[in-house]
């Protein structure tokens, strides 16, 4: 399929090829078309598969309809996204700035750490796409910059996420002042069964589209488990980091006082390494982020707030250093390899008491993880854990069937991307647009 059978108009079309991008993904085939009739849409597809153009493409294609009749501070909010993360925020932001650059589209993002004077100013100016985190969203709202009554379109990204435990209430208090009368989007790569069926209170007679099978990772993210004991996995780490050929790395463990301690360990090994967690300031963050975007190579330890979205070009290996408390978030942070048809690698250190959470994972993402084995002194003492096999993954659904919609099962070779990376090692990958201000 080509873009152009989308019914995609032509400042969206000149946008997408200055991206590069020469054809749909399959997750956008199949969501373009239900979003651009004005249907609720359920989404689900692997990591790095291009979901944010699949919701955004056809939102700026619905916007572009009115954008020249209103100028300035006539502008309304017509389209809310709510994302987990500043950083997925901000990256969302500049997504729609890519593929909104041709048009008179104006997007802004909201979230907190940052002063909130140039998020008022951009809200008095008028715009037609917020972007935003919860919790400064309604902070705004209570001080009476936001004005969601004129919201047409309502997207969750990471829509498991923002329908959790942590997001919730706040995201109750935010939709109550949104138009029942709209349109709502979610997408995310897992959608647990508890999760979809919370969704649907949200959403009306949605159109469920599901590529690939669920809740599984890339085939194209090469994955190990090491077996070994917690009071060993830094010099496991340290050691694997010696011998492995890493590029760009990112650690994940559990606390954020672990990616201080570990960043702090690799550094005096002789190890370029950050930590990346929510304790760190804003401006913080960005700098390490920007620094881990730089071409050398870089370690970068962080917390599950780097877990989901974020879209670094070239990350080689993922090190799940803890392994995550739900199986859905192994999912997360290993899809930050193997993005976008590159190849990758995941590696978890796994002591005594994750061997649960192992078999957890194992059995959400249908396979058996192949076992590596450490330097005999860093070997596990404790004793071999029964292997689970893993169920065989189910093949791919599209429940909304259309006509020229993917419901590819093959997302594993990755046919979208085929033509444009055809060395998967060196992915070309397309630049981003610069900050998210408005467009
Ligand atoms: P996303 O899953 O939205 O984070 O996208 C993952 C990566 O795929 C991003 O780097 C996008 O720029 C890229 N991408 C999205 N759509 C396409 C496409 N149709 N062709 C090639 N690359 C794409």
């Amino acid at each position: 399929m080509k873009f152009e059978e989308l019914g995609l108009a032509e400042p969206l079309l000149r946008a997408i090829e200055a991206q590069g991008y020469d054809a749909p993904t399959p997750i956008q085939s199949a969501a373009i078309p239900p979003v651009l009739e004005g249907r609720d849409v359920l989404g689900c597809a692997q990591t790095g598969t291009g979901k944010t153009a699949a919701f955004a493409l056809p939102i700026l294609q619905r916007l572009r309809r009115a954008e020249c009749h209103v100028n300035g501070r006539g502008r309304k909010i017509r389209t809310l996204i709510l994302a987990p993360t500043r950083e997925l925020t901000l990256q969302i932001g500049e997504s729609f700035q890519a593929y909104g650059r041709y048009t008179k589209i104006r997007c802004m993002t909201i979230f907190g750490g940052v002063n909130q004077s140039p998020q008022v100013r951009a809200l008095n100016g008028g715009v037609d796409i917020v972007v935003a985190t919860p919790g400064r969203l309604l902070d705004l709202m209570q001080q009476g910059f936001v004005d969601l009554s004129h919201v047409e379109v309502l997207v969750l990204d990471e829509a498991d996420r923002m329908l959790d435990m942590g997001f919730i209430h706040d995201l109750r208090r935010i939709v109550a002042t949104v138009p029942k009368k709209r349109q709502t989007l979610l997408f995310s790569a897992t959608l647990p069964a508890a999760i979809r069926q919370l969704a649907a209170q949200w959403l009306d007679h949605p159109v469920d589209v599901q590529v690939g099978p669920q809740s599984t990772t890339v085939a194209a993210i090469r994955q190990s488990v090491f077996f070994v004991d917690k009071a060993n996995k830094l010099r496991l780490l340290t050691h694997w980091l010696h011998k492995t050929a890493w590029q760009r790395t990112l650690v994940f463990t559990r606390t954020k006082h672990g990616a201080d301690k570990i960043a702090k360990s690799l550094a005096r090994a002789g190890i370029e390494a950050d930590a990346f967690h929510s304790n760190k300031s804003q401006s913080a963050r960005q700098r390490v982020l920007l620094r881990f975007k730089s071409p050398r190579p870089l370690v970068l330890v962080a917390t599950d707030i780097a877990a989901r979205g974020l879209d670094i070009d070239m990350i080689s290996h993922v090190v799940n250093f803890d392994l995550p408390m739900d199986a859905e978030n192994y999912v997360h942070r290993v899809g930050r390899t193997g993005r976008a048809g590159a190849d990758g690698a995941a590696v978890s250190f796994c002591d005594h008491s994750e061997r649960a959470t192992l078999q957890a994972i194992q059995r959400l993402t249908r396979q058996t993880i192949p076992v590596e084995s450490p330097p005999a002194e860093l070997a596990a003492t404790q004793s071999e854990p029964a292997r689970t096999s893993a169920k065989r993954p189910q093949a791919a659904r599209t429940s909304h069937a259309r006509p020229g919609a993917s419901s590819s099962t093959a997302s594993a070779k990755r046919p979208y991307f085929k033509g444009k990376f055809p060395h998967s090692k060196t992915p070309r990958r397309f630049g981003r647009a610069g900050s998210a201000r408005a467009l």
